[in-house]
C-alpha cells in the first residue's frame, strides 16, 4: 500500500488547513498516522489519491446509509442542479422532505432544516430555553451534540482523541449553564432534576451514545428519562443525528418506542450532503420565528440540493425493507466474526446494534457508560486500524468512533472484512 499521492497532498494541507483538515478526527492522529485523500467512491468502496481501493465502514460518518454514490441519488442531485443550486425562496423539495421525516417519525409534528447536526442542536436548545423560559440543560458525558460552544462539555470522540475535556475560547459563563450526567445512571437523573427543580429547560442525550465509542442504552433507562423529563417539565430532546433513519425510519424512538419533545437530525437525512433539522411537538415548534419568538435563520437552509440528495435517500428507506437488510448484513458480518471474536473473548469487544457496530480493546463484556470505554486499549486500536487500512478495510480513524454498514456492502465485502479482522487481530493481539 502506497500513500505518495495522499502524504504530498498531506503536507501541502498543512500548510494551509489547521492540522491539514476541515475537521480534527479526519486528522488519523489518534490512530498515530497520517490521513488519506479519497478521490472517488462507488457503493461500500472508496479509492484513494494512490488507486488503493478500500471497503468503507466510515460512511461519511454516517450519513451514506445507501453506500458511496448511490445511483438514485446522483441522478437527484445533478437534475436538481442543472435548474438552480440556490433561491432563498420556499422551494417544493422542503414540503417533500418534511412530510417524508413527519411521516415517519410520530413525535415530530414540524419541522425546519438548517445546515448541520450542529445547527439543529443548537436551535433546539435555544427554543426549549423559549419554551419553558429556564436557562440550564442537561447532557451526557460523552455524548457529542456539534461543537456549539455551550454543548462543549464533555463530549465524545473528536475532544476524547485530543484529550481535551473541554475546548479552550468556551466561557465559563457559556458552559456554566450546562450539566454533565452519567450515562445509563437513573439514580443521578432523578437526583439532577430534584436539585434544579425548576431550572432545567430541557435533557439532551444521543438516545444511543455513538460519539465515544458506542455506549449501549437500556430501554429501561430511556423510557425512565422519559417519565423523568414529563413529571419534572424538563423537554426531551433525542439528539438522532446519527441514529435517525438509520436504527429504523423513525429512529431510535420507534426502536426504543420513546418519544422525545424535540428531535434533532443531520447526516443521513442529507444523503451526503450538508443538512441538519430540528422538529417535534407543533406546540413547541409554534414559538420558531416567523410564528413565534424564538428566532432561527439561514441563507441556505432547505437549499434544494441537500433536500433532493435527502428525498432520493429516504425514498430508499421509509418503506422499512432497508431496515431489515441492513439487520441481515450486520448479523452476517457478526455471524462471520464469530470464531475470531471468541478466539479473543477478553480482549476485543465487537458491539452492534442495528447497523452501527464498534470494535474495543477492553476485557469488558458490554459497554455501558465512558468509564467502560476508557478501560479500552486505544494504542491496540491504533495498530488494528493500521492492520485492517494495509487489508483493504476502511474503519473510522478513532477507537472513540463507531463503523456504519450500509445496503451497498454486499456478502462479499462482509466476508473479506471479516477475514482482516481476523488476520488484523491475531497481528495486534498475537
Ligand atoms: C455528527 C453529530 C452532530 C453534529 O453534526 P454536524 O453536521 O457535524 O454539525 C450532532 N450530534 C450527533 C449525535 C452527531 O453524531
Amino acid at each position: 500500500m502506497t500513500a505518495e499521492k495522499s502524504s504530498a497532498l498531506y503536507a501541502r494541507a498543512l500548510q494551509l488547513l489547521p492540522g491539514g483538515v476541515d475537521s480534527p478526527v479526519r486528522a488519523f492522529r489518534s490512530v498515530g498516522a497520517e490521513p488519506l485523500f479519497m478521490k472517488r467512491g462507488a457503493g461500500a468502496r472508496i479509492v484513494d489519491e494512490d488507486d488503493n481501493e478500500y471497503i468503507d465502514y466510515c460512511m461519511s460518518w454516517g450519513p451514506l446509509i445507501l453506500g458511496h454514490a448511490d445511483p438514485d441519488v446522483v441522478r437527484a442531485v445533478q437534475a436538481t442542479a442543472a435548474h438552480g443550486t440556490s433561491f432563498g425562496t420556499p422551494h417544493r423539495f422542503e414540503v417533500e422532505l418534511a412530510a417524508l421525516i413527519t411521516g415517519s417519525f410520530a413525535g415530530i409534528e414540524k419541522i425546519r432544516f438548517v445546515n448541520s447536526g450542529t445547527e439543529a442542536v443548537m436551535s433546539a436548545i435555544r427554543l426549549a430555553r423559549g419554551f419553558t423560559g429556564r436557562d440550564k440543560f442537561i447532557k451526557f458525558d460523552g455524548c457529542y451534540h456539534g461543537h456549539a460552544d455551550h454543548l462543549l462539555v464533555a463530549a465524545g470522540s473528536g475532544l476524547a482523541t485530543l484529550g481535551t475535556p473541554d475546548s479552550a475560547g468556551v466561557t465559563a459563563a457559556n458552559a456554566g449553564d450546562t450539566i454533565v450526567l452519567p450515562f445509563n445512571d437513573l439514580g443521578c437523573v432523578e437526583a439532577c432534576l430534584r436539585q434544579h427543580a425548576g431550572q432545567a429547560a430541557a435533557l439532551i442525550m444521543e438516545p444511543v451514545p455513538c460519539n465515544y465509542g458506542l455506549i449501549m442504552p437500556s430501554t429501561d433507562y430511556l423510557r425512565g428519562v422519559r417519565e423523568l423529563c414529563t413529571r419534572h417539565g424538563v423537554l426531551l430532546i433525542f439528539d438522532e443525528v446519527i441514529t435517525g433513519f438509520r436504527l429504523s425510519a423513525g429512529g431510535a424512538q420507534k426502536y426504543f418506542d420513546v418519544r422525545a419533545d424535540l428531535t434533532t437530525l443531520g447526516k443521513i437525512i442529507g444523503g451526503g450532503l450538508p443538512v441538519g433539522a430540528y422538529g417535534g411537538r407543533a406546540d413547541i415548534m409554534a414559538l420558531v420565528a416567523p410564528d413565534g419568538p424564538v428566532y432561527q435563520a439561514g441563507t441556505l437552509s432547505g437549499n434544494p440540493l441537500a433536500m433532493a440528495a435527502g428525498i432520493a435517500t429516504l425514498a430508499k428507506l421509509v418503506p422499512g425493507a432497508a431496515y431489515a437488510e441492513l439487520r441481515g448484513k450486520a448479523d452476517f458480518l457478526r455471524d462471520a466474526l464469530r470464531p475470531c471474536l471468541d478466539t479473543y473473548r477478553g480482549r476485543c469487544l465487537f458491539q452492534q446494534i442495528g447497523s452501527i457496530f464498534s470494535f474495543c480493546f477492553t476485557d469488558l463484556e458490554r459497554v455501558s457508560c465512558v468509564d467502560d470505554i476508557r478501560t479500552g486499549d486505544m494504542r491496540r486500536f491504533a495498530r488494528f486500524h493500521r492492520a485492517m487500512l494495509e487489508r483493504g478495510v476502511y474503519l473510522a480513524p478513532s477507537g472513540y468512533e463507531v463503523g456504519f454498514i450500509s445496503t451497498a456492502h454486499t456478502e462479499d465485502d462482509l466476508l473479506r472484512t471479516a477475514e482482516a479482522v481476523q488476520q488484523s487481530l491475531a497481528a495486534v493481539l498475537g
